[in-house]
C-alpha cells in the first residue's frame, strides 16, 4: 500500500448487493463506508424538489453550484439537512440516472469523493470507483447478480417502505438505469479489469462478505 490508507473500491449494477455488503465490510475492517449513489440521489431529489426537469442539463448545472453534499456519521446531508430517507423514494431511483449523466454534476462528485478517500481508510461504492474515482484503490471488485434477483430485492426494499409498486415496473426500471448508467459517456458502468468479480445471485450476504474481507486481509485468492 502506497500510505498508511488504504481503499477498496466496489462497483456494479443497482441493486447487485454493494451497499448492503461494502456497510458490513465496513464494521468488520473499522473503515469509512461511502456510498456515493447517495450524492448522487442527494442532487436528484433536489432537483426534483426545485420542479426542475432532470433533462434539463442547464437548470440542474445552476442548481448544483449552490448545492453542498456532505456524509457525517454515515448519513447523508444535503445542504446541511439530513436527507437518508427522502433519497430512496423510488421516484429518485426512477431519475437519477439521467442526472448522473450530466458531466459537470459527475466532476463534482468525483472530486468530492477523491477528497474523503485521502483522508481515511474507505470503502467507497458505485459505478465509476475502480475505473475513474479510484483507480489505484487497493482492492477492487466488480459486484453482479441476475436482473430478477436484483428485483426481487428493490421490490421488497420497496414494499418494506409503504411504497405502492408493481414488480414488472421494477424490472423495467432497473433495466433502464443499467442501460442509462452503462452506455453513458462519462464515467460509464464497466469492470475494472482488475477488479475480482463477485455473482451475488445465488449467495449469502455473509459469503459476499467474507470473501472480500479474506482477500483485504491477505488470505483466500480462490473463486467465492
Ligand atoms: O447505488 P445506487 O443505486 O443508489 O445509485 C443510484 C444511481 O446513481 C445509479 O443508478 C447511477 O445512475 C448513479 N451513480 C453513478 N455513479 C456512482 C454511483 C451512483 O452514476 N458512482
Amino acid at each position: 500500500m502506497s500510505n498508511s490508507y488504504y481503499s477498496i473500491a466496489i462497483d456494479g449494477p443497482s441493486a447487485s448487493g454493494k451497499s448492503t455488503i461494502a456497510k458490513m465490510v465496513s464494521k468488520i475492517l473499522n473503515i469509512e463506508y461511502i456510498d456515493t449513489g447517495a450524492m448522487y440521489r442527494a442532487i436528484t431529489y433536489k432537483v426534483l424538489k426545485n420542479n426542475i426537469d432532470p433533462l434539463d442539463e442547464k437548470a440542474v448545472i445552476d442548481l448544483l453550484k449552490e448545492t453542498e453534499i456532505d456524509f457525517i456519521n454515515n448519513s447523508i446531508y444535503l445542504d446541511g439537512v439530513n436527507v437518508d430517507k427522502e433519497i430512496r423514494d423510488n421516484i429518485v431511483s426512477k431519475n437519477v440516472s439521467y442526472i448522473a449523466m450530466i458531466k459537470e454534476v459527475r466532476e463534482k462528485l468525483v472530486h468530492l469523493q477523491q477528497a474523503m478517500a485521502k483522508k481515511k481508510s474507505v470503502i467507497m461504492d458505485g459505478r465509476d470507483i475502480g475505473t475513474v474515482v479510484l483507480p489505484h484503490a487497493d482492492y477492487k471488485f466488480f459486484l453482479t447478480a441476475s436482473v430478477e434477483e436484483r428485483a426481487k430485492r428493490r421490490f421488497k426494499e420497496l414494499i418494506n417502505r409503504g411504497e405502492d409498486v408493481k414488480f414488472e415496473d421494477i424490472v423495467e426500471e432497473l433495466k433502464t438505469r443499467d442501460e442509462i448508467d452503462s452506455n453513458r459517456e462519462v464515467g460509464p458502468l464497466v469492470r475494472s479489469k482488475d477488479a475480482y468479480l463477485l455473482d451475488t445471485s445465488n449467495k449469502s450476504i455473509e459469503d459476499c462478505v467474507d470473501f472480500i474481507v479474506s482477500i483485504v486481509n491477505g488470505g483466500n485468492e480462490g473463486v467465492l
